[in-house]
């Protein structure tokens, strides 16, 4: 009899999963159950509606530095595949992938729906089934397969099972896999704005630093990049990448920490104030406001001329010796106090989920019941921004299907 392997979830994961499993072993039959009535919404609106596919990354140690959990179990599992395989195997189905200046790729066509149809076309083609509104409740192992239990009370059978089912924001979701005799990292929000509701520098919303430092006061945290303020507080590459690296300290922190900004990371303080003591000569007659030095946003000099206690209309040759060395600190060194958080919609990802450790990273296959696998955000796998998500499914996918493979060819 034909072998049966049911994927719980219709996400990247899911269905990358299902579509090789179905192409690299003709006699399984595969089936999809997917709660919702959509599949692959995730990458729909992913990436403002592109997609971001993966990251031009190709070397696999760098990449798998770009995880904040799960960093050596995504190591051995890209020896596997990796972001090459990815490229290639979209390129072979007609969906040519570009790059852009910061790593990113997306397809040429800037659509999602490119990803999407190539998907659904493989999912045809293999005749993999598809159950929507089939929510799962409980899996348990019977003999040597499982029963897999929907909401709607009907049963049913399965040789094996990959549990692709994303991330779950709340404990109590993992409910049916902790009866599994799983172990859960307890869940929470990985890449988030920092809020800072009352500061002034709200007011320049929209003004872009272009390369800053921003540290979390009292910890190792600190990243350097792009700083957006807006209407809240700070956002950007660089507070990202600190909401996923910090994503469990500043979980336990309730989110009330304070943070310390350099917008002039590539000087000293000394050289800031050596600078800005030259300009008194340089640009004497100028007004200070004119315009800004070090390539500063205009905006943000203004702000910090104003919390300096300096006019913009004093010429450079007349600005006091103190407030001259206020504005060096300041821009070397500006605290901010953050008071919550604001998750970030384009990209936002669960750090938690099933513990690794219970995991394989050979074959993603359950070290405690044979015939499980896992795949996608489920685990507590989680990257940062840059389409390090999407490679982890697509990666975790397809080592299932060719784990299941290399069982059904051998019996
Ligand atoms: C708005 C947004 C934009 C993003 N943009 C990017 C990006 O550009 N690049 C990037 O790398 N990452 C991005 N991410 C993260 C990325 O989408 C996820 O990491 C990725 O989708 C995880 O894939 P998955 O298949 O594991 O889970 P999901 O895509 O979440 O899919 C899981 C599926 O399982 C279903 N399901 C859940 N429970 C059950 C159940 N009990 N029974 C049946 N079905 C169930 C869900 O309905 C869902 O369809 C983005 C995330 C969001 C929210």
């Amino acid at each position: 009899m034909a072998k049966e392997l049911i994927v719980i979830g219709g996400g990247a994961a899911g269905i990358f999963c299902a579509v090789n499993a179905a192409r690299m072993s003709p006699g399984l039959r595969v089936t999809v159950l997917e709660k919702t009535g959509k599949l692959l919404s995730k990458v729909k609106v992913s990436g403002g509606g592109r997609c971001n596919v993966t990251h031009a990354c190709f070397d696999i140690s760098a990449m798998a530095g770009r995880y904040p959990r799960g960093q050596h179990f995504v190591r051995k599992a890209f020896h596997q595949w990796f972001t090459t395989d990815t490229i290639n195997w979209f390129q072979e189905r007609g969906v040519e992938l570009k790059t852009e200046e910061d790593g990113r790729m997306f397809p040429v066509t800037d659509s999602s729906q490119s990803i999407i149809d190539c998907l659904m076309r493989e999912l045809n083609r293999f005749g993999v089934e598809v159950r929507m509104h089939a929510e799962v409740k409980g899996v348990e192992k019977e003999g040597e397969g499982f029963a897999v239990t929907l909401a709607d009370g009907r049963v049913l059978a399965a040789d094996h099972v990959c549990v692709a089912c994303g991330g779950y924001p709340k404990s109590g979701m993992f409910e049916w896999i902790r009866a599994l005799g799983h172990s859960i990292e307890e869940p929470v929000p990985s890449l988030f704005t920092f809020n800072m509701p009352g500061d002034p520098i709200v007011g320049l919303m929209g003004v872009s630093a272009p390369a800053a430092q921003v540290k979390v006061v009292g910890t190792k945290l600190v990243e350097k990049g792009p700083v957006l303020i807006t209407h809240w507080g700070l956002s950007g590459p660089a507070v990202l990448r600190l909401s996923a690296w910090g994503a469990r300290e500043l979980a336990a922190r309730e989110y009330q920490f304070s943070i310390v900004v350099n917008w002039l990371p590539e000087f000293s303080e000394q050289e800031v104030r050596d600078r800005l003591q030259e300009l008194r000569y340089e640009w004497a007659p100028k007004m200070v406001g004119s315009g800004p030095p070090f390539g500063l946003p205009r905006r943000l000099w203004d702000h910090w001329l104003g919390i300096s206690g300096v006019h913009k209309d004093i010429r450079w040759a007349d600005l006091p010796i103190r407030e001259q060395n206020r504005l060096a600190g300041l821009l070397c060194a500006a605290t901010f106090t953050v008071k919550g958080k604001t998750t970030f919609k384009e990209e936002f990802v669960t750090a938690g989920g099933v513990r690794l450790s219970e995991v394989d990273a050979g074959s993603y296959g359950s070290r405690k019941v044979a015939g499980l696998y896992f795949a996608g955000e489920i685990l507590d796998v989680d990257g940062i921004t840059g389409g390090f998500n999407f490679q982890h499914a697509w990666t975790s996918g397809w080592i299932v299907a060719d784990s299941i493979r290399a069982l059904v060819s051998t019996t």
